[in-house]
């Protein structure tokens, strides 16, 4: 099974609440000191390091991309804690995530938030990954596409189709995150391919077939390849191996091959 070769292939490293100021660079420097010209990279650290991760990405030719884990939709004001698309645009920032399982399953947002931050990057100008997919329960109810449907219908809600060439999805099943078992690449092969299916109903096809579907959850460089040689897998959004150099760069490789 060839790999479609109209997308370039996007791997992020989902750095969660993980790295201190020292361990943050040091990532950011391993990371970025290799290159690989067919594949995009972003890292998403926690937000106090941003600026400094974007120094160290600057410093480096300024290749891998600077993302954030969240945002907040509105422009400023009483947001307690909260952080806007302008203060990330300031800080370099160029992408970031929205949905991610643990926002919604830990944090308890609804598709409804996701949407709303989601059309608030884009509308600044920044790349959103839209993560969605489906808990074990579900899962096991059968309803992975149902629940995949749902997240990506809401969470594109009111997105151009213009604006489509900013988004990239992340199809993330919540049981394959943290905890060492992954999808099998036919099973998330048929996920993907699902979402693309709806993405050509919501926006046709050439849209759909130009929209890269990353897949998460517990890749590691020993299983990236197989997953990302299916033909609707566009990379991946790695978390725990993103946080060692060595493993995040294998995972990149094999996204390049
Ligand atoms: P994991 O996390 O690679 O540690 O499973 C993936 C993610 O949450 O994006």
């Amino acid at each position: 099974m060839a790999r479609n070769a109209t997308r370039t292939p996007v791997v992020g490293g989902n750095w969660k609440m993980n790295t201190d100021r020292a361990s943050a660079a040091e990532l950011a420097a391993a990371v970025a000191a290799e290159r690989q010209a067919s594949v995009e990279v972003i890292v998403f650290p926690p937000f106090p390091y941003l600026l400094q991760v974007r120094k160290v990405l600057d410093d480096a030719g300024g290749a891998v991309a600077l993302g954030a884990q969240d945002l907040w939709h509105e422009p400023n004001g009483a947001f307690t804690g909260e952080i806007s698309t302008d203060m990330l645009q300031d800080c370099g920032v160029q992408a970031f995530l929205a949905g991610h399982s643990e926002r919604r399953h830990v944090i308890g947002e609804s598709d409804e938030l996701v949407n709303r931050k989601l059309l608030a990057g884009l509308a600044a100008g920044l790349t959103a990954v839209l993560c969605v997919g489906e808990t074990l329960e579900q899962r096991g109810a059968g309803q992975t596409d149902e629940v995949n449907s749902r997240q990506i219908r809401a969470g594109l809600a009111g997105v151009a189709p213009q604006q489509m060439a900013s988004v990239v999805i992340a199809y993330e099943p919540v049981w394959a995150i943290g905890t060492g078992k992954t999808a099998t690449p036919a099973d998330a092969q048929d996920a993907h391919a699902k979402i693309r299916a709806l993405l050509a109903d919501l926006y046709g096809t050439d849209i759909a077939e130009a929209t890269r579907i990353q897949y998460g959850g517990s890749v590691k460089p020993a299983n990236a390849a197989e997953l990302f040689g299916q033909p609707d897998i566009d990379g991946g959004l790695i978390g725990g191996a993103s946080l060692k150099a060595g493993d995040f760069l294998g995972i990149v490789r094999a996204a390049a091959e």
